[in-house]
């Protein structure tokens, strides 16, 4: 008789595990507040105070400069559009190149191909899955301007080195927090390091407004651009008298009050979803890094990881079967989310490494890496990051099982179906 689901056996647990839902009262009073109000948004896309949003946004976006100790949050509808908003603030423009993570959602590198630029992708670190500082100097060219770091899964890059490269290279650092609110790298919330840092409000996220963004600076000047990018600049720029105009014409980035009201209650919570998510993930540590094969996340002296997901490294050799075909028993033995019944809590690797992507494969944009300004090669073959490829295609598992919500008991299961899928591997050969 065998004994894994998969094969036929008797699952560990049928029963689906709790949705993650952080939307409570607190958030349903300040909507409600605002709608009585009557005002959903007090954008104004002139020179005028309402040029900067109504109270409620102003007073999220102060919220969150002071929870993550910088000058300016400016909030957007989106991370996406924040990303669009830091690569015209760095003033990127067609010919220039900006060095990217392979290993990444699609819109931190779509953002330098708005601007007419050409993201350059570099390899990830084998252990925090961020950008490599050796890959970064191997990518770096006449044409380089910026460097996009991503900090991915929610596990900071290497800062240090890094910002020492930009330093020597004159270049603009953009993170990409999206997955990372509130981890630190040497006691320094990520975002607040390089020049510009940006937040991601999607309800997949830790926390989350439905849809929406913030970004971080200390800087005036890029402060400045980014107000002008995320509310039609062009309409500003001579009434407010503005001398750099290059890059500042605007889109219509803004956040709603409804949102906005949204965050600042969800913000409250964001450091104790962190430390659930830190503690659960603790747990699934201590457990699953005793199977021979599994490794789980290497955090850096003096970074802290707040868990977006746990990613697993995976030793084919050592448990004797394939990443796949584990975590496809995996599945069968632990069940999805409730709310997200199709969506798996575990996967096996993360997105295809971007420049696989038939975006970059058919070069298939009107004014980038084909722009005539453009005089650089660059190259989205098979093979040039084989750390991602390796880390994608063989060795990467990723979960959610240390999202707040988990009890004992569901950790507990989650254990079991590790262990069971482990000791019973033979089925599966
Ligand atoms: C979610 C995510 C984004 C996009 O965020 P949106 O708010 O949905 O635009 C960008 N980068 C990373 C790394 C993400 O995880």
């Amino acid at each position: 008789m065998p004994k894994l689901a998969i094969k036929g056996g008797t699952p560990v647990r049928t029963e689906l595990f709790p949705a993650y839902n952080t939307i409570g009262s607190e958030e349903k009073e300040a909507v409600m507040k605002v709608l009585d109000s009557g005002n959903l948004s007090q954008f104004l896309g002139a020179w005028h105070k309402d040029f900067y949003g109504g109270p409620t946004v102003q007073q999220f976006e102060s919220d969150w400069a002071s929870a993550f100790n910088c000058k300016y949050a400016i909030s957007v509808n989106s991370n996406t559009s924040g990303l669009f908003s830091a690569i015209g603030a760095c003033g990127i423009q067609a010919g220039d190149e900006v060095i990217v993570s392979a290993y990444t959602m699609s819109a931190s590198a779509l953002a330098p191909i708005i601007y007419g630029a050409v993201p350059v992708f570099a390899d990830v670190d084998d252990n925090n899955f961020g950008l490599c500082p050796e890959s970064i100097e191997r990518c770096i060219t006449p044409r380089t301007k910026a460097i996009l770091v991503v900090h991915i899964f929610g596990n900071p890059a290497k800062m240090d080195e890094i910002m020492r490269i930009a330093k020597k290279h004159n270049l603009c650092v953009i993170e990409d927090c999206a997955q990372a609110p509130l981890a630190s790298y040497k006691d320094q919330e990520v975002g607040t390091i390089g020049d510009i840092g940006i937040f991601s409000l999607n309800y997949h996220k830790h926390i989350h407004t439905g849809e929406g963004g913030v970004l971080t600076t200390n800087n005036d000047e890029l402060a400045e651009r980014i107000y002008l990018i995320r509310n039609h600049g062009e309409n500003i720029v001579e009434p407010k008298g503005v001398e750099n105009v290059f890059n500042s014409h605007g889109f219509n980035f803004r956040m709603t009050e409804m949102e906005a009201a949204v965050g600042i209650q969800q913000l409250k919570k964001l450091p104790g979803l962190i430390d659930q998510r830190i503690g659960n993930a603790a747990k699934l540590e201590t457990a699953l890094s005793k199977i021979e094969g599994i490794q789980t996340p290497v955090i850096e002296e003096g970074s802290k990881h707040v868990f977006y997901v746990q990613a697993l490294r995976f030793d084919q050799e050592k448990i004797g079967v394939d990443r796949n075909t584990f975590v496809n028993a995996l599945k069968a033995e632990i069940p999805s989310a409730v709310l997200r019944e199709d969506t798996p809590l575990i996967g096996a690797g993360y997105v295809k490494p971007l420049y696989l992507q038939p975006l970059y494969q058919q070069r298939a944009t009107h004014c980038s890496f084909n722009c005539e300004k453009y005089k650089g090669e660059v190259d989205y073959s098979k093979g040039i990051c084989p750390n991602v490829e390796k880390l994608h295609f063989h060795e990467l598992v990723t979960h959610e099982y240390m999202r707040p919500g988990m009890s004992d008991k569901d950790i507990a299961d989650v254990i079991e179906a590790f262990n069971k899928v482990a000791l019973n591997v033979e089925e599966l050969r």
